[in-house]
């Protein structure tokens, strides 16, 4: 006994109809992964003549087609769906999923030119990984999964497989935010120590000051100014801020001499460290982050430092961006050699940029325009950069983004010399 698969509804290719054996067709009813099965005979048929056309390479031929992936969609048609779809889009009944099966399954093309690509390779099996919105309006993370036959007739019935991933993409989400969260968890307990600390030193004798300031001021401000004792509290005053300047100076030395552990490692392999740490924070923003990197670049460094410098310096970069509101919403990093060597850093934002005045305050201790900040993040990045000889600046354009230099030792010899 056969079983016809044709769904009677308009949006589904004439004589796509399959003949399959009636428990055949319950098992995969009733299957407990989705199973669409999609008509891509048309669609095998154009991609093998594009090949037989001369072209050897389809990515560059989308390039120069930008049309061809619509043009590829429009020759698929479905074919039948089992229970676990009609669940998956919680349409409720097949006929009312094959009803807005188009709409719900639309177009995707990064999924579409995976199943061409591994088609015009002649590949045996392709995956990937979409987005679904259900009937609710649910978004339903999937990775699909689909065999290839080797002859046009076996893409009359081609089965994609649907694995809700939602479970496992939630999971990472929370490491990616736990992991953004110990990132910056770590940038603040180390500022919050050092600005704890700072504070300790300093509030005595810049509390002092104030008291021998204030003094000074009564014994001038009297019927009869006392000159002298003015003159002896200004001297205690003098006293205590030089001490305050000298706590200062201590705690800056304490900064710069963090052990630094150098080893010779992949600028770039640095940069991804980086990179992994902040994304979850950029992308949250919408922002992209570019490399244009030179694959075959050295530094003699502590990689877990200049990690720290290149993610305080993302950071900036995001919410300079965020902070602008800007359309264009990027970062890039560039490394290149900066002379015998040395290897120089450049991050650039798209942010609004700086005054003059503020370029020149940003490496001083708790210098900050944030609400929140604590202006100690460059402070750390130059007191890294200059333990490892090497150099930090920025320049800027009020309203044309920001751009952080830095550069390091390629190798021992150069770390010592720099
Ligand atoms: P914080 O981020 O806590 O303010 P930082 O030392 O990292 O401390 O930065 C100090 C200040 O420098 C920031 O508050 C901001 O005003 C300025 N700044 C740093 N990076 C950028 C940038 N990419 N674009 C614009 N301003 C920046």
């Amino acid at each position: 006994m056969s079983f016809s698969l044709a769904p009677d509804d308009e949006s589904f290719e004439e004589g796509s109809s399959l003949q399959l054996d009636l428990s055949n067709y319950q098992l995969f009813l009733s299957a407990p992964i989705p199973i669409m099965v999609e008509d891509w005979s048309r669609v095998y048929k154009a991609i093998t003549d594009l090949r037989r056309s001369g072209i050897t390479n389809i990515d560059a031929w989308f390039d120069s087609h930008p049309q061809g992936v619509a043009e590829l969609r429009a020759l698929h048609s479905f074919v039948e769906a089992n229970d676990a779809v009609v669940e998956l889009f919680e349409a409720g009944t097949r006929a009312a999923f094959f009803g807005r099966a188009k709409q719900l399954l639309p177009a995707d093309r990064t999924s579409n030119t995976a199943v061409y690509r591994a088609i015009f390779e002649g590949r045996a099996a392709c995956q990937g990984e979409r987005t679904l919105v259900t009937f609710s309006g649910k978004r339903v993370p999937i990775v699909w999964r689909c065999s290839l036959p080797s002859h046009e007739d076996g893409y009359r019935r081609l089965c994609f497989y649907g694995f809700d991933v939602t479970a496992q993409k939630e999971s990472n989400d929370r490491m990616q935010a736990m992991r953004a969260e110990m990132a910056r968890t770590a940038r603040v307990s180390l500022f919050g120590e050092v600005a704890a600390s700072i504070l300790h030193e300093i509030s005595q004798p810049l509390s002092a000051t104030r008291t021998s300031a204030d003094a000074a001021l009564r014994w001038l401000g009297n019927d009869t100014p006392n000159i002298e004792q003015a003159t002896e509290t200004i001297r205690d005053a003098a006293r205590w801020a030089r001490d305050a300047t000298e706590i200062c100076r201590r705690i800056r030395g304490f900064l710069g001499k963090v052990p630094v552990h150098s080893v010779s490692s992949l600028a770039s392999g640095v940069i991804d460290a980086a990179f992994f740490l902040i994304s979850p924070e950029a992308n949250s923003k919408d922002i992209l982050i570019e490399k244009h990197l030179d694959a075959t670049l050295s530094i003699f460094a502590d990689p877990l430092q200049i990690q720290q410098v290149l993610a305080n310096l993302l950071l900036n970069g995001v919410h300079a961006i965020d902070a602008a509101g800007a359309n264009e919403r990027k970062i890039a990093v560039f490394t290149r050699e900066a002379g015998p060597e040395e290897v120089l850093f450049e991050v650039q934002d798209s942010g609004a940029g700086m005054s003059e005045e503020t370029l020149s305050s940003l490496f001083q201790p708790f210098f900050t325009t944030k609400a929140h900040g604590m202006g100690m993040g460059l402070v750390v990045a130059r007191s890294i950069v200059e333990a490892h000889g090497g150099r930090i600046w920025a320049e800027s354009t009020p309203g044309l983004g920001t751009r952080f230099f830095f550069t390091l030792p390629t190798s021992e010899t150069s770390s010592a010399t720099l």
